[in-house]
């Protein structure tokens, strides 16, 4: 929580404690907890053993999970379904666990999974702009090009949350943008949107293929919910790649939607292969930790209030997309997605 949110939380009559230290990677101080209200304590422990709910960004780590008891609230991170020891230890606990990732809205979307979305996509073209440059492998190329040279040809594959994000951004640089995607109707929303900045293709394998030979920026975007990424472009066909061209998959969470992509981390980002210049970094957001946690903040807050002013059982009758977040309640999985995932009861 930042410590807008505690505030928010303490007017509307709760009680909060931070854990020291909890906020100082995202650049918030002890002090700026105890301003807006909440008390600071020195373990986990001290937390775990007196509050009803606890909210955190991350899934709980095994001591963790062992110090959860039934009757307390989880709300965070859990993405349970390739994770069973920590499902298990969950189902143990006794605890109520709803899951920031499986809470959905009303047009189908899920909002507490956006914010991180809309970082990576926009920083997607950060870190494009900056693989481009000749010191890290790529063409030498600014995006925007200047007077009298044409400017950088991004493509974005994949006109979600993420690549809408990226093509904002890219046109703002000044690229010359186009959008790829299966939905005719995204394309429609993104032509709305963008009007002549923006180019869009539909996706078929020979326009997919042209955009990404032809491009010098390429944003990997593309989602099938509950899939693996499809693989768009195989080893084989990197070589039609020109050189110094970069790929930013940030689908690499999901496996990446080119054949050569595997996980980096912020430490490492990049790698090349062919002449191309790979970023695929599984965990974009961490990067820019300030923003993204305010962005999370603000997706998070009206259902941490709800959660702690009903309690958990009336905050989750009146409320179905929250409701989907509900992954573990009273030792049972009750989300069925994961329970198909782990091979368990529902
Ligand atoms: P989204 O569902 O909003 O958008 C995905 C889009 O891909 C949809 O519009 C869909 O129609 C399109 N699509 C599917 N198959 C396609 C194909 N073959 N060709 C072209 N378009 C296709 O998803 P999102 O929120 O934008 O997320 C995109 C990816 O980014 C996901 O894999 C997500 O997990 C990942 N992500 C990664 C990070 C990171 O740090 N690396 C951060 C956030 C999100």
């Amino acid at each position: 929580m930042t410590p807008a949110a505690v505030r928010e939380a303490v007017a509307h009559g709760h009680r909060v404690t931070v854990q020291k230290g909890a906020g100082a990677g995202a650049g918030f101080s002890d002090g700026a907890y105890t301003a807006a209200g909440a008390a600071v304590a020195d373990t986990a422990a001290e937390i775990f053993a007196t509050a009803d709910m606890i909210v955190k960004v991350k899934e709980p780590q095994p001591v963790e999970c062992k110090m959860l008891r039934e009757g307390q609230v989880l709300f965070t991170y859990l993405h349970l379904a390739p994770d069973p020891d920590q499902a298990r230890l969950l189902q143990d606990s006794g605890c109520t666990a709803i899951a920031y990732e499986t809470v959905t809205d009303a047009r189908g979307g899920l909002p507490l999974l956006a914010p991180m979305s809309e970082v990576a996509g926009r920083m997607a073209i950060q870190v494009g702009a900056v693989s481009l440059q000749k010191a890290n492998g790529g063409l030498g190329m600014l995006l925007g090009g200047v007077p009298g040279v044409a400017p950088a040809r991004v493509t974005v594959i994949g006109g979600g949350v993420v690549g809408t994000h990226a093509a904002r951004m890219a046109i703002g640089l000044g690229a010359d943008v186009t959008v790829l995607d299966r939905s005719l109707d995204r394309l429609r929303f993104l032509d709305d949107a963008f009007g002549p900045a923006l180019k869009t293709r539909y996706a078929t394998l020979d326009a997919t293929e042209d955009l990404v030979f032809g491009a010098d920026l390429v944003i990997g975007a593309v989602l099938i919910p509950g899939a693996a990424a499809p693989k768009l472009i195989r080893k084989d066909q990197l070589k039609q790649m020109k050189p110094g061209s970069v790929i930013v998959d940030v689908a690499i969470d999901q496996g990446g939607c080119f054949e050569t992509s595997h996980a980096t981390t912020h430490a490492d980002p990049t790698y090349i292969v062919d002449d191309v210049v790979h970023y695929c970094v599984a965990n974009m957001p961490g990067a820019v930790s300030r923003t993204s946690t305010l962005a999370l903040g603000n997706a998070t807050l009206p259902f941490t209030l709800a959660l702690a002013d009903k309690g958990w059982r009336q905050a989750l009758a009146d409320d179905r997309h929250l409701l989907n977040g509900l992954n573990i309640h009273a030792g049972k999985i009750t989300y069925a997605a994961v329970a198909d995932a782990l091979g368990g009861p529902y």
